[in-house]
């Protein structure tokens, strides 16, 4: 086989329900482009059929090879090994719920040819999905945009194109807390958009639990924003103006008032706890930046294989592992 033009990466976490299908649909799809592509497909660990489906797959059909994680790593990890992986000149990353539309593909590489870098999809609605899920996106990416240093545009995922050169800047980021859109709009070069309405999951249940969702938007404003770390002095500044004011009701008080019940024993409490809080709050935050320069700092690989399928490597034996592909 030729080196391809098009890869198109989609991590995989227990979804044996939808890897038929949207090996169909992107067969379907692979059929109406230009040149030679190739599927990559990154198991995180399923515990389920997912990982003997796609063995299956990469047998029958040479386009689709595949890594697997030894467990799980989480989505961003996954596609952070896809993009490792990947061989053509153009990369589409995208989920294997069905969720982005690979139909939407042939718009983006549209804006491609148009000369852009970067097309991230936007989505215009969230068919179906809670409306605390909408809801705290809605939320999320709004805050993310007040506090972040670079532009993220609002209600994208890390369904895109991206262009070889960017893969390339990408896969060179030696960090391990990896917020790929966040990343993606940091490199800058030319980037767009195409609209779509976000479908359904053809089936399964969502693998974003509640802690990963919180974890990946912590993540998310850490890695893109120092703005967390200045709020301890706004807090320190707020509750100094605090104590400067109890210091004059006081005062006014004993000179005034002396019968005030307010004086004693409420105000030192209330005072106490308020700081109190705003120590651990701030220490918390320092705390979110310290966790991450320590994982920074120990330097583990940001994944561990267990098993490749790819036409240029035989199947390999369980934990071995390509160097190249363990560390980033
Ligand atoms: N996924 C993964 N590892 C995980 C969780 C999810 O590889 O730990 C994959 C999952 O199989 C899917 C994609 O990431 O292809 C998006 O997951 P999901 O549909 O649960 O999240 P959504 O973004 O739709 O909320
Ligand atoms: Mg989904």
């Amino acid at each position: 086989m030729n080196k391809p033009i098009y890869s198109i990466v989609i991590p995989i976490y227990n979804e044996e329900e939808n890897i038929t299908e949207m090996y169909r649909r992107l067969s379907n799809l692979i059929e109406q482009l230009d040149g030679e592509a190739e599927l990559i497909l990154i198991d995180d660990g399923s515990r389920d059929r997912s990982l003997n489906m796609i063995r299956e797959l990469h047998h029958c059909d040479s386009r689709v090879r595949y890594l697997s994680f030894a467990r799980n790593f989480g989505h961003q990890i996954a596609v952070t090994a896809g993009l490792n992986f990947v061989q053509g000149k153009i990369v589409i990353v995208m989920d294997a719920d069905l969720q982005d539309p690979p139909e939407l593909i042939l718009a983006m590489i549209e804006k491609w040819q148009q000369g852009y870098q970067v097309v991230y999809a936007q989505r215009l609605s969230r068919k179906q999905e809670s409306w605390l899920k909408r809801l705290t996106a809605y939320a999320f990416y709004r805050i993310l945009r007040v506090l972040a240093d670079v532009d993220i545009p609002p209600d994208t995922g890390d369904f895109c194109l991206m262009d070889r050169q960017v893969v390339d800047i990408l896969n060179g980021m030696p960090e391990r807390n990896r917020y790929i859109r966040g990343l993606r709009a940091w490199v800058g070069f030319r980037q767009t958009s195409v609209h779509f309405e976000r479908d359904p999951r053809f089936a399964g249940k969502e693998k974003y639990t509640f802690g990963k969702s919180w974890a990946l938007a912590v993540n998310g404003i850490v890695s893109l924003s120092k703005v967390p770390l200045r709020l301890a002095t706004y807090l320190g500044m707020l509750s100094a103006a605090i104590a400067l004011l109890m210091i004059l009701l006081v005062l006014y008080w004993r000179l005034f008032d002396p019968a005030s019940p307010l004086i004693g024993f409420t105000l030192i409490t209330i005072g106490l706890f308020f700081l109190g809080s705003v120590q651990l709050f701030c220490i918390g935050i320092l705390g979110e930046y310290i966790g991450r320069i320590y994982e920074e700092v120990k330097g583990r690989p940001v994944y561990t294989v267990k098993e490749i399928g790819d036409v240029n490597h035989t199947l390999t034996t369980p934990a071995s592992q390509p160097s190249h592909h363990s560390s980033i």
